[in-house]
């Protein structure tokens, strides 16, 4: 499917980048179209693919399906845009997901929505879990922001933080488990939580908790965040250098005119 200018205020139709549609939008109206799914009764899913996220998709049919049934997908990656332009269907830009989940929370906190941290490694040696650090400090950063909840990211069984999360009655959960985990968990459990929204954010709760640090600014407005990712923590190297045969997957497909 093409892309299409949307008049104001309408949300585009979705792109298909190598299977995945992704929604057409800018950061704000992705939080826009998020704040109206908080009106509706859930459970919604909002999944902010990378390019690692489509190739996997590609090859695991639950996880290409459970994408496609998100009510939205944002353009996680400089990667996706690039694709996007190769396919010649341009999207608007690259949303990252951290960038909406910040820009949702100041609205969350605005509008008195209840927010929980699902993810990453439970505490350890004194050291608070990385949600309940991330958690404190995103309480500081965006005041009037109800956290209501955190849990780490290594348990066994869903029941009890299922339980967890409707007891704390959240409108929006962050969910950080890593792909294609937290998709299929939200696909699975999202409606037994009661929260309306939950978002799919891998590595999110980490960078919130100051234990990864994000790119610069001039990384990430010129399109090379991946490439600072590459230098600062080489050990990911495998996965950031597969935005490589991405790409040529969709130079591929567009020869092919798909
Ligand atoms: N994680 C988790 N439970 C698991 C495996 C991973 O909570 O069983 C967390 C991990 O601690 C990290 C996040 O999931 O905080 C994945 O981060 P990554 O940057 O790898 O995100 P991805 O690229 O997978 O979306």
């Amino acid at each position: 499917m093409a892309g299409r200018e949307a008049p104001e205020g309408e949300i585009a139709v979705r792109v298909d980048v190598l299977g995945v549609a992704f929604d057409n939008v800018t950061k704000k109206e992705a939080v826009d179209r998020a704040m109206a799914l908080l009106e509706e009764d859930g459970p919604h899913l909002a999944a902010t693919p990378n390019p690692e996220m489509v190739q996997r998709a590609g090859k695991d049919p639950e996880f290409a399906q459970v994408l496609s049934a998100a009510q939205l997908v944002i353009p996680d990656g400089i990667g996706i845009v690039w694709a996007a332009r190769i396919l010649k269907r341009p999207l608007k830009g690259r949303v990252p997901g951290i960038d909406f989940a910040s820009a949702l929370m100041e609205q969350m906190a605005r509008t008195g929505k209840r927010l929980f941290l699902l993810g990453a490694a439970p505490a350890k040696d004194g050291q608070p879990s990385v949600a309940e650090q991330a958690a404190a400090n995103l309480q500081k950063a965006c005041p009037g922001l109800v956290i209501c909840g955190t849990h780490d990211g290594y348990f066994k069984k869903d029941g009890p933080v299922v339980r967890q999360i409707r007891d704390a009655r959240a409108d929006v959960v962050f969910v950080c488990l890593g792909f294609p985990r937290q998709e299929k968990w939200i696909a699975a459990h999202g409606g037994e939580t009661g929260a309306r929204l939950l978002i799919g954010l891998g590595g999110s709760l980490d960078v919130f908790a100051g234990r990864v640090k994000r790119a610069p600014a001039w990384f990430q407005n010129h399109g090379l965040e991946w490439f600072y990712r590459l230098a600062s923590q080489p050990s990911r190297a495998g996965r950031i250098l597969k935005i490589a045969p991405f790409l040529l997957k969709a130079l591929g497909a567009r020869l092919r005119g798909g």
